[in-house]
């Protein structure tokens, strides 16, 4: 490790000051829990983007499950984003009030039942998702694709001098399809020694002025990708402009069902176009997501917002930031 962070320093010592994102919410939990952001060079930063799936689905997706979930659509949905605050309540709250909402931890458990799958994340569960489409489920999918939202950010307000690429989604998608955000990423796995090196080669790409991709997961990630889990995918969605909390809308970021029969937002149209969502203003995790803030900068952090009593959804999510600071200290 010393040698890492030798090396890590040594190519620091001339460049002007330097930001990496990561967007997996793997990374952030890694970087925060093992100090890494404290073992860099002052004029190197290493700031969190968009990388957790919950914290990213747009809270109109929450009310409108919700919203079905009073109407008895009996749903089924991942644990973490039971208690991501709607306008109104939580998914939560409606099962307290009688919806039959279950909590699954794989869409296998709820197959070819009268379910509606709430599918929410990126290329990584969105395979599973396309399975249970394939089996005759109906879904309300959130889905979200990485590179659209990643070049977004790229044009924002922050100036992005590299990625920390997210080794899960780039087992699905592959290592080159990277090529196309022309910016020098490493595609990292998750171990602390394995996040250094990528950092340690991120540096090296920027010194060189190479904008490219570099597979430092290569026991898991392929340049072709997972080719039979993206044709599933295609097959049974379609891409589709998409709302990213806090981030807005970003075109063909999103994917939706292709068979209006299985889209629950088709079959249940009646119901959803009444769903009238307000954003809570005071949450700041649209700028959190767009690596623009820190969690601790959030004037509710730990004082009207922790993990008992989250204000929005990066302070419920494993993955979300403001939870991982809350958890491990200062990021
Ligand atoms: Fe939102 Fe809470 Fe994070 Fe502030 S600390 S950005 S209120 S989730």
């Amino acid at each position: 490790m010393k040698k890492i962070i030798d090396s890590i320093k040594s190519l620091a010592k001339n460049m002007p000051p330097t930001t990496i994102m990561e967007v997996c919410g793997g990374h952030t939990n890694v970087i925060v829990q093992y100090g890494i952001r404290n073992l860099l060079p002052e004029n190197i930063r290493l700031v969190s983007g968009p990388g957790c799936p919950v914290c990213v689905t747009s809270q109109h997706d929450i009310d409108c499950v919700i919203e079905l979930a009073l109407n008895k659509v009996k749903i089924a949905a991942y644990g973490d984003v039971m208690r991501v605050p709607g306008t109104r309540m939580t998914l939560d709250d409606a099962r307290g009030k009688g919806a039959i909402i279950k909590e699954i931890y794989s869409v296998t458990e709820v197959l070819e039942k009268d379910y509606v799958f709430f599918a929410i994340g990126f290329e990584t569960t969105t395979p599973m998702t396309a399975y249970a489409l394939s089996k005759g489920m109906s879904v309300y999918s959130s889905h979200k694709i990485m590179i659209p939202a990643m070049k977004a950010l790229l044009s924002g307000d922050l100036k992005i001098d590299g990625f920390i690429t997210p080794g899960h989604v780039s087992a699905i998608l592959g290592s080159r399809e990277w090529k196309l955000l022309n910016v020098p990423q490493v595609i990292s796995g998750f171990k602390p020694e394995q996040v250094l090196t990528s950092i340690e080669k991120i540096l090296q790409l920027i010194s060189r002025r190479k904008k490219s991709v570099v597979n430092n997961y290569e026991e898991v990630v392929r340049p072709e990708g997972n080719r039979k889990a993206k044709k599933m995918m295609m097959e049974q969605l379609k891409l589709v402009d998409s709302d990213w909390r806090g981030i807005g809308n970003i075109p063909l970021s999103g994917l939706e069902v292709r068979k209006p029969k299985q889209n629950a937002k088709k079959q249940y149209n009646e119901i959803l176009k009444k769903v009238n969502t307000k954003e809570f203003i005071g949450c700041r995790c649209g700028d959190v997501l767009k690596g623009l803030l820190e969690p601790e900068d959030c004037p509710l952090y730990k004082e009207a917002c922790t993990p008992a009593t989250p204000k929005g959804a990066c302070m419920v999510s494993a993955e979300g930031a403001c939870s991982i600071t809350y958890k491990y200290g200062k990021i």
